[in-house]
C-alpha cells in the first residue's frame, strides 16, 4: 500500500475517471503536472494513460486523499475548459450503469458522438463579451482603431454577450487583437427565446377529451409528473403532444420527443414544421456521424429547443429540459438488444424524475408494465376514447382458416373482399410479418431442409436474388437448384413471405399498383420515405408489408386490412408473445378507415377460439390487457416480478454452460436471498453465427434484491480467469429470450 503524502502542501487531489472499458470500476489519476486542479469540474474529459496506451476519460469527481495500491499515474491532458456533460447527465449515466449492470465508462462515453468520445475539443462558444477590464476601456483609447471601437460599442450594448457572426469583414482579426489586450473574451450566449416565436396555426379545436387531457398535462408542467395518454389510433394523441410541447417551449424549456422508428421521426418532423419554426435537432441511427455530432451540440448549447429522435436520443444533453414525450411507448424498439441493453422508455421516466419535469407516455396499446404502473398510481392515466374528427373505429373479425385452401397465404374470402374494395376505388393493406419468399426451402424427395450452417435456424429463400439467407446471422448463399443431399431437382419453398405474396398479387390483381414495405424492399436509402410518400399520394392501391408498415403511419384511404397470420404470437416461446401479437393487431387495424371511410379488419387464424384472441376482438385491448395481466400475476412473471438474463456464448460448445454454472456458484456465495435462478440452459437458439449459446435467468419479487446481487456479482464475473474465450452479457428486464 502506498499512502499519498499527507503534508497539506503536497497533497494532490485524486481524479476519479470513467474510461470506456468492459471493467466495472473507475480509475484514479493525478492532474497533469502543474495543472491548477481548482479549474477541474466533473464531466470534463481528460486524456489518461491506460494500459500501454492512452484513452479519453471523463472526470467523475475529485477526491481528497486515498489509500492506493499502486502509485497513481498522471493524466496527460485536460481536454475541456467547461464540462462536456452536466451533473444531471452524469447522474442519468450513473443510474443507467448501475441498473443495467453496464460499466459506467461504457455508458457515459458510449452514448457520446464518436469524435467527442475520442477527445476532439468542443467548438469554441459562439458569443463574445467584454471582459471586466474591457468595460473600463474608454473611447479615447480606441480613437485610432475604428474597427475595434465599433466592436466594443456593440459589446457594450450586450453585456451578457452576443454572437458576432461574420457580418463585417476583418472581424476575426479585430477580435483577436482585442482578445490579445484582454478586453474581450468568448462566452456562451443564451439562444434567442422561443417564448413568442411559436406561431401555431391551429388546425383543429380540441375535442372534450383532448382538452381535458391537455389541461391536466399543462397543470403538471411545473415538476415531475408521469402520465399515460391512452387513445386508440387516430384519437388525436399527437395533437395533444404538440400543444403541450408548444406550452413547454413558451415557458422557455427544451423538450425531448422519442419515437420508436426513424420513419416516424420524419413524419412527426413534417407535422411540427408545419406549425412552427422552432429549432429542432434530430437524433437517430440513420444520421452520418457529423450530423449526429452537430445535433448533439445544438441540443447541449440550448440552440435546439426540441430533440426529436429514436431510442438513443434519450441521452441527448438538454440543459433546459422541461418535457419528455415517449410516443408508442409499448414498442419493443425502445429496448436496446445488444451491448448496453437499456430501455429508453424506462430511462425517460428516470430522467424526468431526476430533472423534475413531466414525462408523457402515449399509446393505443400500452405495455402491460405501463398499465400496471397506472394501477399502482405511479402514472396518471389520461384517455382519448374516440377517434378525433369523427372517424369510425374499424370493425375487427376473425376468419377461421383451419383446413381452408390458401393461395400465397390468402383465403378465398379475403381475396373476394379485396376484389370488392379495390373495385370501389379504396386502398387495401395486407400484413405479413415474414419477409423473403419462403421461410424454408425443402426437398420434396428426401426431406432435406435449408438449415443454416452457423445457427439453429432455417435459411429463408429470397427468390429475386436467388439466395438463401439466414435472418439471424446474416449468412447468404446461392440457392441450390438441386438438393444437396439427393441431387433431386424437386425443391420447393414452404410457407409464405412478403416477396411471394407480392408475386402472387401482381398476377392476381394486375390492374392495381402495389407497393411492398419491408426491410428488403426498403434497403436502399430513401426507399422507405419514397414508398410512404407514394402511399400518401394514392399512387398505390395494394399496400403489403411487415411490421414496418404497422407503426404509426396514417393511411386514410385504407378501408380493408388483412392480417394473414395472427397465430405466430399466440404460441411463441416468449411469454410476451401474446402481448406483442395483440399490440400488433390493434396497431395494424388502426391504419384503416382513419378518414370518414369506415374500415374493416380481417384476421386470418387457425385458432379462432384462443381466449386472449377472442377477448381482444370482442372487448378490445383494455380487456385483453386485464386478462393478460391476471395470467402474468398468477405465473409470477413481469411486471409482477423482475428478471435479468445472463447470456454466454463461445466457439467451444461446452464453455457457455460451464461458465454459467460457475456464475451460479459464485452467486450462491453472495447474498442471493430472494433471487431465483432458472438454468443454466442452452439458449432457445442454441447456435448462432457458429457459436454455442446458453443462458441463465434470474428472477425476483424484489427489484432491489436483484439489483444488489448484480452490483457485486457482475464485477466478479468480469474478473473471472479464462473468460476471454467466452462472450457474456447481462440483460436487465429482458424483452427477448432468444
Ligand atoms: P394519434 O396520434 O392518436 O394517432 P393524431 O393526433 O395523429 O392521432 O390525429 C389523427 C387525425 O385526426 C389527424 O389527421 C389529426 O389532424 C386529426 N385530429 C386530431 N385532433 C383533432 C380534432 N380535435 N378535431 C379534428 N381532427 C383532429
Ligand atoms: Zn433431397
Ligand atoms: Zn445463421
Amino acid at each position: 500500500l502506498h499512502i499519498l503524502p499527507t503534508d497539506p502542501m503536497t497533497l494532490a487531489p485524486i481524479l476519479r475517471v470513467a474510461v470506456a472499458a468492459p471493467l466495472y470500476q473507475t480509475f484514479d489519476y493525478l492532474a497533469p503536472d502543474g495543472w491548477d486542479t481548482a479549474t477541474l469540474r466533473p464531466g470534463m474529459r481528460l486524456r489518461v494513460p491506460f494500459g500501454h496506451g492512452e484513452r479519453c476519460g471523463l472526470l467523475l469527481e475529485t477526491a481528497d486523499c486515498a489509500l492506493i495500491e499502486t502509485p497513481l499515474r498522471y493524466a496527460t491532458a485536460v481536454l475541456d475548459t467547461v464540462p462536456l456533460l452536466a451533473p444531471e447527465d452524469l447522474a442519468l449515466g450513473r443510474w443507467a450503469a448501475r441498473y443495467y449492470g453496464t460499466p459506467l465508462g461504457e455508458v457515459l462515453l458510449g452514448t457520446l458522438p464518436r469524435r467527442l468520445r475520442d477527445g476532439v475539443p468542443l467548438p469554441a462558444p459562439q458569443g463574445w463579451q467584454l471582459t471586466p477590464v474591457g468595460f473600463t476601456v474608454g473611447d479615447a483609447q480606441l480613437r485610432r482603431a475604428p474597427r475595434q471601437h465599433e466592436i466594443v460599442e456593440i459589446l457594450r450594448a450586450h453585456p451578457g454577450g452576443v454572437r458576432l457572426e461574420a457580418q463585417q469583414g476583418g472581424q476575426s482579426t479585430t477580435l483577436r487583437a482585442l482578445a490579445a489586450k484582454g478586453w474581450v473574451q468568448r462566452c456562451t450566449v443564451p439562444a434567442p427565446s422561443w417564448a413568442i416565436a411559436v406561431a401555431t396555426p391551429l388546425e383543429h379545436t380540441l375535442n372534450a377529451a383532448q382538452a381535458s387531457a391537455l389541461e391536466a398535462l399543462e397543470a403538471g408542467l411545473d415538476g415531475f409528473h408521469a402520465y399515460l395518454l391512452e387513445g386508440v389510433t387516430g384519437s388525436g394523441k399527437t395533437e395533444v403532444y404538440l400543444r403541450l410541447l408548444e406550452r413547454a417551449l413558451t415557458l422557455g424549456r427544451q423538450a425531448l420527443i422519442l419515437v420508436p422508428e426513424i420513419a416516424l421521426v420524419s413524419q412527426l418532423l413534417r407535422r411540427m414544421q408545419r406549425r412552427s419554426s422552432v429549432p429542432i435537432a434530430l437524433l437517430h441511427s440513420g444520421l452520418a456521424e457529423g450530423e449526429r455530432e452537430r445535433a448533439w451540440l445544438r441540443a447541449r448549447s440550448g440552440e435546439a429547443r426540441v430533440v426529436l429522435g429514436t431510442r438513443s436520443a434519450v441521452f441527448a444533453p438538454l440543459p433546459e429540459l422541461g418535457l419528455i414525450v415517449v410516443d408508442e411507448e409499448h414498442d419493443s424498439s425502445y429496448k436496446q438488444q445488444e451491448g448496453f441493453r437499456y430501455s429508453a422508455r424506462d430511462l425517460a421516466l428516470v430522467r424526468a424524475r431526476q430533472r423534475g419535469c413531466t414525462v408523457l407516455l402515449g399509446s393505443a396499446t400500452p405495455a402491460l408494465e405501463t398499465l400496471r404502473n397506472v394501477a399502482r398510481g405511479r402514472y396518471l392515466h389520461l384517455g382519448l376514447p374516440t377517434r378525433a374528427g369523427g372517424a369510425v373505429p374499424p370493425r375487427l373479425a376473425l376468419l377461421n382458416i383451419r383446413s381452408v385452401r390458401l393461395q400465397a397465404g390468402l383465403s378465398p374470402q379475403l381475396l373476394d373482399l379485396m376484389e370488392e374494395r379495390l373495385g370501389a376505388g379504396n386502398q387495401v393493406l395486407l400484413f405479413l410479418n415474414r419477409r423473403g419468399y419462403a421461410p424454408v426451402l425443402t426437398c420434396h424427395d428426401c426431406g432435406w431442409v435449408s438449415g443454416c450452417r452457423h445457427c439453429d435456424a432455417r435459411m429463408t429463400l429470397h427468390k429475386a436474388e436467388q439466395r438463401l439467407w439466414c435472418h439471424h446471422c446474416g449468412l447468404q448463399i446461392a440457392a441450390p437448384t438441386r438438393c444437396p443431399e439427393c441431387a433431386s431437382a424437386n425443391l420447393l419453398g414452404l410457407g409464405q413471405g412478403t416477396e411471394q405474396l407480392e408475386e402472387f398479387l401482381q398476377e392476381r390483381f394486375p390492374a392495381y399498383s402495389l407497393v411492398r414495405i419491408d426491410r428488403d424492399a426498403t434497403r436502399r436509402s430513401g426507399a422507405l420515405e419514397r414508398g410512404l410518400a407514394e402511399i400518401r399520394s394514392g399512387a398505390h392501391r395494394i399496400l403489403l408489408g411487415t411490421q414496418m408498415l404497422a407503426k404509426g403511419h396514417h393511411f386514410p384511404e385504407v378501408t380493408l386490412v388483412g392480417i394473414l397470420d395472427a397465430d405466430q404470437g399466440l404460441y411463441s416461446l416468449n411469454y410476451r408473445g401474446s402481448e406483442r401479437m395483440a399490440q400488433l393487431l390493434i396497431q395494424v387495424a388502426g391504419r384503416a378507415g382513419r378518414a370518414q371511410k369506415p374500415g374493416q379488419v380481417v384476421i386470418q387464424t387457425r385458432h379462432p377460439d384462443h381466449p386472449l384472441l377472442r377477448v381482444l376482438i370482442r372487448h378490445g385491448y383494455g380487456a385483453f390487457a386485464r386478462l393478460a395481466l391476471l395470467e402474468r400475476e398468477q405465473a409470477e412473471l413481469p411486471p409482477f416480478s423482475f428478471q435479468a438474463l445472463l447470456r454466454a456464448e463461445a466457439i467451444d460448445p461446452q464453455a457457455p454452460l460451464a461458465f454459467l454454472a460457475t456464475a451460479v456458484a459464485l452467486a450462491h456465495n453472495l447474498d442471493d436471498q430472494g433471487v431465483e435462478f432458472w438454468g443454466p440452459v442452452p439458449a432457445p437458439m442454441g447456435r448462432l453465427g457458429g457459436r454455442t449459446r446458453a443462458q441463465l435467468l434470474l428472477q425476483s419479487q424484489h427489484r432491489d434484491r436483484l439489483q444488489a446481487l448484480l452490483g457485486v456479482w457482475l464485477p466478479q464475473l468480469a474478473s473471472l480467469k479464462g473468460r476471454g474465450r467466452i462472450r457474456w452479457s447481462i440483460d436487465v428486464d429482458p424483452q427477448e429470450m432468444l
